[in-house]
């Protein structure tokens, strides 16, 4: 469903975030692509979702496919009508709108209103909450709500393949189960998810298989509960000594 192929990115012309990295996502699969800080994780997602240029980034080489559709170095609105919807690194809600208002803007490229109304629902069902909240200012949800909220509003996109930047970041344990289970559930929808993590045991408790960045090139990638039995996996991201 997506390829990368060889994809090298820079930023301000100087550091090389990006080191030749290709990787696959088979159509309804969950991959994880886990990594320490600075691993270059982010920029592959910014890539596929064409929001690099805003952080100043450029594709040096390399090659974007979705489906029969060259995506490199196209614009972000352009990605996101393909069906590739990311949510953003540190959730980027809109706190001062209300639930229901954050939601709409997910849906605004949508014209259907069926469409729409079918979209709402799926997220209500999938986070019950949402629904309750639905007329508090999304700023005064708690961080897991407002996570959940990031990932009902790309879900208004109607995306085909949805890209995830640390949904686990600052949530507490049993909130990172409930995002895990999520994830699952709406990859049982029909939606392909590219995840990236750094927590291994979400990420990998979750996938159907994984990559794993060190400095800009992949060093580890297959099955992920072949990975997840790793000695490399378990003593570098699982914790184990
Ligand atoms: P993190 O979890 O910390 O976000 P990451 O694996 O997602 O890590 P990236 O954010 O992709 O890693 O960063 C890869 C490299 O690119 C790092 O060396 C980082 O300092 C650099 N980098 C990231 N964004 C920019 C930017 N906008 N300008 C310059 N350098 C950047």
């Amino acid at each position: 469903m997506l390829t990368v192929d060889s994809l090298r990115v820079t930023y301000g012309g100087a550091v090389e975030a990006v080191r030749g990295v290709s990787m696959e996502v088979p159509d309804r699969s969950v991959v994880a692509v886990l990594g320490s800080n600075g691993a270059g994780k982010s920029t592959l997602l910014r890539t596929i979702s064409g929001t690099l240029r805003l952080h100043r980034g450029r594709v040096d080489a390399g090659t974007v496919r979705f489906e029969d559709t060259d995506l490199t170095r196209r614009d972000a609105g352009q990605i996101v009508r393909r069906g590739v919807v990311q949510v953003p690194e540190g959730r980027r809600i809109f706190g001062r709108l209300t639930v229901e208002e954050n939601l709409r803007a997910g849906g605004m490229g949508n014209r259907d209103r069926a469409a729409k109304a079918k979209a709402v629902a799926r997220v209500h069902d999938l986070f019950p909450v949402l629904r309750e909240r639905a007329g508090q200012r999304a700023g005064l949800l708690s961080g897991g709500e407002q996570q959940m909220l990031a990932i009902g509003r790309a879900l208004m996109a109607s995306p085909r393949l949805l890209l995830l930047d640390e949904p686990s970041l600052g949530l507490a344990p049993r909130v990172i189960g409930q995002i895990g289970e999520v994830i699952a559930e709406i990859n049982r929808q029909g939606t392909a998810v590219l995840l990236v993590e750094q927590n291994a045991t979400m990420a990998l408790g979750v996938a159907d298989r994984a990559y794993v960045l060190d400095v800009g090139r992949v060093s580890l990638s297959g099955d992920a509960r072949e990975l997840a039995a790793t000695d490399e996996v378990q003593r570098l991201y699982l914790g184990h000594t």
